[in-house]
């Protein structure tokens, strides 16, 4: 039986939390054991990574769960695919790295997403143009209810825009135990997003994007270490067609971008920033200078304050644009 003991749970948006009975499984049988001490102990069970992308209550009750195990290997798919293994508990932004030195194609758009590999499918991770589901071949898990394994592949896990499966029927119902991964050792660079191309050459290494990648994020989002954040706070909206296009005989202006199912996602920094949100300070909290979609703490703060905060930003942005913004971040305890 793993260790359960209590636990001050650290989380990049830097809010006190102390985890009733924490235990970092490293081996299956330690992720069995917990879901076992759970159920025995009929106590609520909370499934953590990196805590990235979490707004954690001041105390999570019954056993908190974090995959701890963190191996990763590879083999070669066919002549021009490489299979990648990852274990839930691993970096993700160490995986990466990792690729991108083998010089393997597909998931260096997605370099420095904090948190761990086994959270990357739950909300299907994405930036600058490329998403998990684009290169996810399998997601291995175990179920809560009664410990047994189960694989699901990419089309089970039913991927969208922040979205699958594990954050909607199977939220809460399997931990993420090890992912699969289709890389490829051909050339596939996707620059079309931002300024990535003005940052390469015409025909770039993989390293090159995975650098100028890493350098765009380090420029405008806040790093977790100084400045408490979760990253964007809500996600983008995606609108009906007409919707949008009302919204954009008002403001021409308007990022936007059609999507192939006829809808038209807009860019809530954008939102918030013509709101007026962006660079200000309300107590412990305040709306990022650079990025209006990313919330930050000066510290000291508490959850209900931040909530409050982002309350105010979502009735102000529905009130003016009639759009409904929806929290990113997954609030626990
Ligand atoms: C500065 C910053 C930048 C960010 N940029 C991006 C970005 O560009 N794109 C993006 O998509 N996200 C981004 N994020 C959000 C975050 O990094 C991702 O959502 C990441 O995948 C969360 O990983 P985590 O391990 O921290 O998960 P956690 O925050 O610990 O958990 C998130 C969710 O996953 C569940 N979960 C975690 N591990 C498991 C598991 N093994 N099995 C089952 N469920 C599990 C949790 O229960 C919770 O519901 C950013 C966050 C920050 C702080």
């Amino acid at each position: 039986m793993p260790l359960a003991d209590a636990a001050t749970l650290d989380n990049t948006l830097g809010l006190p939390c102390r985890a009733e009975r924490f235990i970092a499984a490293t081996t299956r049988d330690d992720i069995r054991a917990a879901l076992a001490m759970a159920r025995r102990d009929e106590v609520p069970l909370n499934i953590v990574g990196g805590a990235s992308n979490l707004v954690l209550a001041p105390t999570l009750p019954g056993v908190t769960l974090q995959v701890a195990c963190d191996d990763w290997w590879w083999e070669a798919g066919d002549d021009q695919t490489i299979l990648v293994y990852a274990q839930a508990g691993l970096s993700w932004h160490d995986l990466v790295t990792a690729c991108v030195e083998r010089g393997w194609w597909g998931i260096e758009n997605l370099a420095l997403i904090p948190g761990h590999v086994g959270a990357a499918p739950i909300q299907n991770i994405g930036a600058y143009g490329v998403e998990l589901a684009d290169v996810l071949e399998a997601v291995h898990v175990m179920y809560c209810d009664d410990g047994r394994d189960a694989v699901f592949s990419r089309d089970e896990c039913e991927f969208a825009y922040r979205d699958s499966l594990f954050k909607r029927a199977l939220a809460g119902r399997v931990v993420v135990t090890q992912v699969v991964l289709r890389l490829s050792r051909r050339p596939a660079p996707r620059m079309g997003y931002g300024d990535l191309a003005e940052r390469v050459a015409l025909h770039p290494e993989v390293r090159a994007i995975f650098d100028a990648v890493c350098a765009v994020r380090r420029e405008k989002l806040p790093d977790p270490a100084v400045l408490g954040n979760a990253g964007s706070f809500f996600t983008n909206p995606v609108l009906e067609a007409t919707h949008a296009g009302r919204l954009l005989q008002e403001y021409p202006a308007m990022p936007h971008f059609p999507q192939p199912n006829g809808r038209v996602k807009l860019a809530a920094g954008w939102l918030i920033e013509r709101c007026g949100f962006k660079g200000t300070r309300w107590g412990a909290f305040g709306v990022h200078e650079r990025q209006a979609l990313v919330l930050v703490h000066f510290g000291g703060g508490d959850r209900q304050a931040l909530l409050a905060l982002a309350d105010h930003i979502r009735d102000t942005v529905q009130q003016t644009f009639g759009v409904m913004l929806e929290r990113e971040p997954r609030l626990m305890g």
